[in-house]
């Protein structure tokens, strides 16, 4: 089940691009077929990530039908996580490290 945003939350937003934007197959330049909106928790507060995925114009091209994602996008959050890394390290550590109990971590 998709965790459920509070109404009325605002977000920090993180705007994220494919760092190489030619084509790995031709070279092309790529275009920005669509965008991947990804909402999470960091130690910020609520995130928006914005991904704007790239694809190659070229018809012809043998990388046709693959959609690039930004590289970085994996340095803030697993793929559909809704915690982004600091929050997993920060429990994680307090968890293991610490042998906090389940209780003190959401009391924290
Ligand atoms: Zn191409």
């Amino acid at each position: 089940m998709a965790y459920r945003w509070p109404a009325g939350t605002t977000f920090k937003r993180i705007d994220l691009d494919v760092q190489d934007r030619s084509c790995p197959a031709c070279g092309r330049a790529m275009h920005v077929c669509d965008h991947r909106y990804h909402h999470l928790w960091t130690l910020q507060g609520p995130t928006q990530v914005v991904n704007r995925l790239g694809r190659c114009p070229d018809a012809s091209c043998e990388s046709r039908g693959c959609t690039f994602s930004p590289e970085a996008a994996l340095s803030i959050s697993m793929p559909r996580w809704c915690l982004g890394w600091d929050v997993f390290c920060w429990l994680g550590h307090r968890r293991f490290a610490r042998h906090w109990s389940v209780s003190q971590l959401r009391a924290a």
